[in-house]
C-alpha cells in the first residue's frame, strides 16, 4: 500500500490525507493523556471503541440535521472526514457541576446546574488552553459573530439530542467538549461538528449509580477504564461484531 501522507498528530488522533481532495482520514490512537499532558497511558483499545462511538453519535447528529465532518468509518481505526478550518476553541457543554466548574467555582460535583452553560477555551496549548469569553473570540477573529451564533445554536440542539440519546440507556451527560470546523463549498461556508464525540471528551455517568464511565476513571486512576469504555459502546449497542478480543484492531498503514 502506498505511504500515506499524515498531516497531524496530536495526543489522541492522527490526521492523514484523504483519497480525493478535501478529504481526510482520522485515525484513533489508544493514547490517553490528562492535564495538559502531564499524565500519559494507555487504554487498551480505546482507539476502536471512541472510532465506533464518534460515528455513531455523529451519524444520528447528522439525522437530526445537525452537519458534521464525518462521511463512513474505513476500518476498526480509521475513519473518512471532510477537511475544514478547525476553528481553535473548545467548546464545553455543562449540565452537571464536574471537574474544572467544582473546582473553579466550589460548586460540589454532582449538581445539577439551573440551566446547561456553555464555556469557550482557546485551544493553545502553550497557555495550557484558556478560558475564553465571547468578546475574546469575536475580538481577535478566531471566529465572526455569525459563526458564534451557528455555534451557540447547534451546540445547544447537539447537547439537547445527546442528553436524551444517552438518557435513554441509562447514562447522564454531565458535560463534554466538542469543535467546529468551517466547510467551504465552492463560495458557500458552512460550520459544522468536528473533531470527535467520546468518553474521551464527555463525562458520562450511569444515572443509577452516578459511577463514572469515561476519562475520569483514567485521569482519577479509578481503574477498570477500558471496561467503562466498551460499556458506553455496549449500552449504545455498537460494540464490534468480532467482540473484544479484537479490540486492539490493526496497525496502520503508513
Ligand atoms: N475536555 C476535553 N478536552 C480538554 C478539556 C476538557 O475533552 O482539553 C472535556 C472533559 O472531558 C469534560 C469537559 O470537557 O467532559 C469539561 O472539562 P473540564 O473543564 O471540567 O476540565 P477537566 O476537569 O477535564 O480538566
Amino acid at each position: 500500500m502506498a505511504r500515506r501522507r499524515q498531516l497531524y498528530e496530536g495526543k489522541a488522533k492522527i490526521l492523514f490525507e484523504g483519497p480525493e481532495p478535501g478529504t481526510l482520514v482520522q485515525y484513533f490512537k489508544d493514547d490517553a493523556s490528562a492535564f495538559n499532558a502531564q499524565k500519559k497511558g494507555t487504554i487498551t483499545g480505546k482507539g476502536v471503541l471512541n472510532n465506533r462511538i464518534s460515528e455513531y453519535l455523529m451519524l444520528r447528529l447528522g439525522e437530526i440535521g445537525v452537519p458534521t465532518h464525518f462521511v463512513r468509518r474505513l476500518n476498526m481505526r480509521e475513519q473518512l472526514i471532510r477537511e475544514v478550518e478547525i476553528i481553535p476553541i473548545d467548546v464545553v457543554v455543562r449540565n452537571i457541576a464536574a471537574g474544572s466548574l467544582s473546582k473553579r467555582l466550589g460548586i460540589p460535583e454532582g449538581t445539577r446546574l439551573p440551566r446547561s452553560i456553555i464555556e469557550y477555551y482557546y485551544k493553545n496549548d502553550a497557555l495550557q488552553n484558556p478560558m475564553v469569553a465571547e468578546e475574546h473570540i469575536t475580538a481577535f477573529g478566531w471566529a465572526h459573530p455569525q459563526d458564534m451564533d451557528d455555534i451557540v445554536a447547534l451546540t445547544l440542539r447537539i447537547n439537547d439530542f445527546l442528553t436524551g440519546l444517552f438518557l435513554g440507556v441509562g447514562i447522564s451527560l454531565v458535560d463534554f467538549k466538542i469543535e467546529f470546523g468551517r466547510l467551504y463549498d465552492n463560495d458557500d461556508m458552512r460550520i459544522v461538528l468536528a473533531d470527535e464525540l467520546s468518553p474521551d471528551n464527555c463525562r458520562l455517568w450511569d444515572s443509577k449509580t452516578n459511577e463514572k464511565m469515561d476519562k475520569d476513571r483514567f485521569r482519577r486512576d479509578l481503574g477498570r477504564v477500558e471496561e467503562a469504555y466498551q460499556e458506553v459502546a455496549r449500552r449504545l449497542g455498537i460494540l464490534p461484531e468480532a467482540g473484544m478480543r479484537d479490540l486492539k484492531g490493526p496497525e496502520t498503514m503508513q
